[in-house]
């Protein structure tokens, strides 16, 4: 597969550790509130990626965190945590708020079509192993302490800034505009691996630790969960453009300190949603969800639809008016799939053809707006209707827009019209027709076959019986 790699930005071959496994580490929410759709564009985009790696026979190993502790409003390591933010807000405990908003992501997760990741991981299940990494930083002497708090030195890495190439000074200056600097930094860009002193002594979750009562930073706990489970390579590193400095700068920083060596080769980033006013955000107060989409009448796959129509590397802007095309798009594409008969045999040779189209598209940095046209093309297609299916349950194993379902929904609802009267009329003139059937009598039978089609009704036989169904 040829994929975008934000570290050296450019397209690349995707490589992997050990051939045919792909270890995979997606930044997981912050669990403070629902998620915003523009957050589930990211979840969304990753998903059809690791299932496209599936697709292409890797076996995956993904893990995701949750961050239920230690997530700054600002991330220039200042201001109140997101989770006691969202606590106070709401009248509830941290704990009760994580438990809340991680069942709520899941929920909308299960809408979307995302898969849950092989490994989740809270990060207040993990502090032993944040505390162990941070007393490793500090004995191999990447880490001081200052003011209770212990911090990463930037000072010690040959270089901090690995994406993009704007000056380091650029980027300094432009992340903490608005921010008073710590006084306990040596260096602008150092960052809070263990707070025990912060301006917001209110945290509700502390833990020993050698350095006193605290909590994580972080960013600390991407790369301890990371290393837990995908061990000390990874394959694979997701998230938000906006992860990508600080976030996944720091994690680089403070894996590679650790480890000694090399921690990830490839980083995938989202582009972001946007809405009217820029960047769809949580601290905006308003914001749109999926419950939101539901409440309004749409079906969450036609979001995800709509996520798919766009390359992951652009920004998306959000308007009510292009998902409803998107709805029009699916609803067109799902009647067309309702109207196929699953008749015949699939023709292996030419589906193969049709699969390669499918590979070339998502292979080339994962363009799922191609991947969606081979849908249109198979529909199109010089082949049998049992083969259109074939192909269209094969690539929806990696799209995931629900199309099968949706069809086989389509065409209960179209059966659901013909009225029982009519049913039971054409059923009682099917069984007339095996019993002449048994008797040889093929006159009567051949009538009846006829009587039924100037009825509209297409009879089969099939191994299992006689099935029947209107004629479009
Ligand atoms: P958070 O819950 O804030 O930790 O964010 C969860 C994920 O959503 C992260 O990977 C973010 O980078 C991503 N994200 C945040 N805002 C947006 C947005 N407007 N569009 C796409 N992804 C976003
Ligand atoms: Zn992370």
């Amino acid at each position: 597969m040829i994929l975008y790699n934000t570290l050296g930005q450019k397209k690349q071959e995707f490589k992997t550790h050990t051939e045919g496994t792909v270890n995979m580490y997606t930044c997981g929410p912050t669990v403070y509130h629902f998620a915003h759709i523009g957050n589930l564009r990211t979840y969304i985009m990753e998903d059809v990626l690791e299932k496209y790696l599936r697709y292409e026979g890797y076996k995956v190993n993904r893990v995701m965190n949750i961050t239920d502790v230690g997530h700054l409003a600002s991330d220039a390591d200042t201001g109140e945590d997101k989770m006691l933010k969202g606590a106070k807000r709401e009248h509830k405990t941290v704990l009760e708020i994580a438990d809340f908003y991680t069942k709520a992501f899941f929920e909308d997760c299960k809408k979307l079509n995302i898969k849950t990741p092989d490994v989740v991981e809270p990060a207040t299940c993990c502090i032993p192993e944040f505390i162990e990494m941070v007393e490793t930083l500090l004995k191999k002497g990447y880490a001081y302490e200052a003011g209770g708090n212990v911090y990463f030195d930037t000072s010690k890495l040959d270089k901090y800034y690995v994406f993009g190439n704007q000056s380091e000074e650029d980027l300094a200056v432009g992340v903490r505009d608005s921010v008073t600097e710590d006084e306990f930094k040596k260096n602008k860009t150092d960052f809070v691996l263990w707070f025990t002193k912060s301006k917001f002594d209110d945290q509700e979750l502390k833990w020993e630790s050698p350095w006193g009562l605290g909590y994580p930073g972080w960013h600390i706990e991407c790369s301890a969960i990371s290393i837990k489970h995908g061990g000390e390579y990874l394959d694979l590193h997701c998230g938000g453009v906006d992860n990508a400095f600080p976030h996944h700068t720091n994690e680089i920083a403070q894996s590679e300190a650790y480890l000694g060596h090399e921690w990830c080769p490839h980083w995938f980033h989202v582009l972001h949603l946007l809405d009217s006013t820029g960047k769809m955000s949580k601290s905006k107060g308003e914001f749109l969800t999926v419950s939101l989409l539901e409440s309004k009448g749409y079906d969450p796959l036609v979001y995800r639809m709509f996520c798919l129509q766009s390359h992951y590397r652009k920004p998306l802007t959000f308007t009510f008016e292009s998902l409803d095309n998107a709805a029009v798009a699916y609803n067109k594409l799902v009647n067309r799939i309702a109207n196929l008969k699953a008749e015949g045999e699939i023709e292996t040779e030419k589906a193969e053809k049709y699969k390669a189209k499918f590979k070339e598209a998502m292979g080339n940095d994962l363009n799922t707006s191609l991947g969606l046209t081979c849908l249109y093309d198979v529909l199109k297609a010089g082949v049998n209707d049992a083969t259109k299916l074939h192909l269209i349950e094969d690539f929806d194993t990696v799209l995931s827009i629900g199309l099968i379902d949706a069809a086989k929904k389509v065409r209960a609802a179209k059966s659901e019209n013909i009225s029982t009267d009519f049913t039971a009329e054409i059923e009682a003139l099917i069984e007339k027709r095996q019993k002449a059937r048994a008797e040889k009598d093929w006159a009567t039978a051949d009538k009846i076959r006829d009587e039924l089609a100037a009825k509209k009704v297409i009879i089969k036989d099939t191994p299992q019986g006689v099935t029947w169904e209107i004629a479009e």
